[in-house]
């Protein structure tokens, strides 16, 4: 399950966090940040072993968490617009025409 495989890959970048005072570091680097989704990201880029995240709009596979949010941001938040768009005027249109 895609559940239980996400909970350990957590465990995995939790198990290579550690806290310097405000910062946060990696201990498999040694490199700091004060942002802790930063250092998540990072620990998930470059020290975690992933099969990758799969787009649930295209068949794209992204790396990491993160990127996926960004590919799917780049890629189709347009896209999303746009059908958002559609869906309104669709809506308009559908009342227009049950209004005649
Ligand atoms: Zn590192
Ligand atoms: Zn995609």
């Amino acid at each position: 399950m895609s559940i239980s495989v996400t909970d350990d890959l957590d465990k995995m970048i939790n198990s290579l966090l550690g806290r310097s005072g405000p910062a946060w570091f990696c201990k498999a680097c040694g490199k700091e940040t004060f942002n802790k989704s930063n250092i998540k990201n990072h620990v998930e880029a470059h020290h975690v072993e992933s099969a990758g995240f799969a787009c649930s709009q295209c068949s794209f596979v992204c790396k990491t968490r993160y990127s996926l949010y960004f590919h799917k941001k780049r890629i189709h938040e347009k896209k999303y617009k746009d059908t958002r768009r559609k869906k309104k005027k669709t809506l308009a249109e559908a009342s227009e025409l049950s209004a005649a």
